[in-house]
């Protein structure tokens, strides 16, 4: 049985990226990855011959100077092939009413001004907060730090927005970044502009997809001598006469050996692996087992007929609820609010291939055949997705209007479809639903009661490219004790 330094239970964006930067740091490192695919949400997936994206849209802040990119630099991803979006890279429709949000901090206030000048002062203050968690955003994930440090994690986005921002409209073309975020009243003002504002630094996509971005960092492991190893689903932690994880046990009863562990998973997903035990008390469990997740989401993939529809280098959020900050998504109401995303044509033309649509949708909406397996789910649950599929695809066409009679095929994912292929609790979009109520209770610590069991992934800081990749660099940070990002730059 091989012994390895670090074993990371979980081979998503999470589980690559502390792999590939302890592997930099030259410890022999062991990915253990459930399914067939790597890269977990941001894995992408065929169907007749078509690639798919399951999470990987698009992200801001990865060019040179710009808040992403030491992160991009440090885990070799920045000669991807990125595509930067159209200087207006958002459309918002609020409620019919078409608006656009521009990238670069003077653009941005000048354009929104233009139409809002009661507004310009909240616009430039709104920057200037920008500005400041980029200066402050890498102390973060200092040695032993992490974001609970920063004061904008107490102050709710909705209540700032309503005392700093004179007219609602201009207040819901704000949240056009957050179409696919559950927008709720405990959302933490940092969480809402740390991904607004590497958006407006400049916001873009990637040729391939997540699976440009998954198969580099594969590469890059394999490089510093790491290895991954899929269908490898751990089923157990075990623990040893010293009082340490002594191993993890795959479902086939593959024991790894490690002296140090890090799961990427759900905390509560990870104490479910541990058996009961004096370090981990009753207490402890039930704190995460009680935390609250955020939404799931129901995507919509289209698949066009070829060169009908134009590619459009930029994005389209609608917004059709009355309050934006409390719209249903669960069994019983309609599609509302959306964001249409197209992807990169894969052969360099100028006409799409195909375009995602997505939606939140809480666990309430499928519950009822959670019960169900992949492949053998009710014909009841089928005929909910047409229908759901339907709502979208009727609003999408109110924006492009080409696509009416121009859809080859149609393909979509509930929140069971997420629980199943990622392993994510409940089919949460982003993990656990970052609150400013309870701010030590939702901003988790990489470490555990075990000295050498960490945590990492979206659960514990943010969720996305920047927020996992802000963690990854933390967990490590612990595990080296010293910043490993610092040291290389
Ligand atoms: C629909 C959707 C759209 C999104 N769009 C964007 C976007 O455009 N831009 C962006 O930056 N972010 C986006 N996100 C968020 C982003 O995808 C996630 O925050 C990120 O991928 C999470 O990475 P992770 O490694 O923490 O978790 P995951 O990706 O969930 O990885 C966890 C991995 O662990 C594996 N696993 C689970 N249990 C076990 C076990 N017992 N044993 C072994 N392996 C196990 C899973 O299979 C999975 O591969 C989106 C998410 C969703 C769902």
């Amino acid at each position: 049985m091989e012994k390895y330094d670090i074993v990371i239970i979980g081979g998503g964006f999470a589980g690559l990226t502390c792999a590939l930067a302890l592997s930099k740091e030259g410890r022999k490192v062991c990915v253990l990855e459930k399914e067939r695919i790597l890269g977990g949400a941001f894995q992408s997936f065929s169907r007749k011959g078509q690639r798919f994206d399951t999470g990987f849209h698009y992200v801001g802040g990865v060019g040179e100077g710009e808040i992403l990119y030491p992160l991009v630099k440090y885990f070799e991803l920045e000669n991807l092939p990125w595509v930067q979006l159209d200087e207006k890279f958002l459309e918002v429709h609020i409620r019919g009413e078409k608006h656009v949000i521009c990238n670069g901090y003077d653009s941005f206030v000048n354009s929104l001004s233009s139409e809002f000048p009661e507004d310009r002062q909240g616009l430039q203050n709104l920057t200037d907060i920008m500005q400041d968690i980029n200066r402050h955003i890498y102390e973060s994930i200092e040695l032993g730090t992490n974001a609970t440090t920063n004061e904008y994690m107490t102050i709710p986005a909705i209540e700032y927005l309503q005392k700093n921002i004179k007219n609602s409209i201009l207040r819901d073309i704000l949240c056009g970044q957050s179409v696919t975020t559950e927008l709720s009243d405990e959302l933490p003002l940092y969480a809402f502009l740390q991904s607004l504002n590497s958006f407006i630094q400049h916001s873009y996509r990637l040729k391939g997809g997540g699976e440009t971005l998954i198969k580099n960092l594969v590469e890059s492991v394999h490089k510093y001598g790491g290895t991954i190893k899929t269908r490898c689903h751990v089923q157990q932690l075990t623990i040893g006469n010293d009082e340490k994880i002594a191993s993890a046990v795959c479902d086939d009863g593959t024991e790894f050996i490690a002296d140090t562990f890090i799961s990427t998973l759900h905390p509560a997903l990870t104490l479910e692996l541990i058996p009961e035990c004096k370090q981990i008390r009753n207490i402890y469990r039930k704190r995460f087992q009680k935390l609250q997740d955020s939404a799931g989401m129901f995507t919509v993939q289209l698949v066009l007929k070829p060169n009908t529809i134009l590619y459009r280098n930029n994005s389209i959020g609608i917004f059709n609820s009355e309050d934006l900050w409390h719209t249903p998504y669960g069994k019983d109401s309609h599609v509302q609010n959306m964001l249409i995303n197209f992807n990169v044509p894969e052969n360099d033309s100028k006409y799409a291939t195909n375009i995602d649509l997505l939606t939140p949708m809480t666990w309430d909406a499928i519950e009822e055949w959670s019960e169900s397996k992949i492949g053998k789910r009710p014909k009841e649950y089928e005929t909910f997705k047409q229908e759901k599929a339907k709502e979208c695809i009727a609003l999408a066409q109110q924006h492009i209007p080409e696509l009416q009679d121009n859809i080859e095929q149609i393909w979509t994912s509930t929140p069971l479809t997420y629980r199943d292929y990622t392993g994510t609790r409940g089919g949460a979009a982003y993990g656990i639903r970052k609150s400013c109520n309870n701010l030590l209770g939702t901003l988790l610590s990489p470490t555990t009661p075990f000295e050498n069991l960490f945590l990492s992934g979206q659960n514990l800081i943010l969720h996305g490219m920047q927020g996992v990749a802000m963690t990854s660099i933390l967990t490590c940070n612990v595990i080296c004790k010293k910043n490993i990002l610092k040291q290389n730059s």
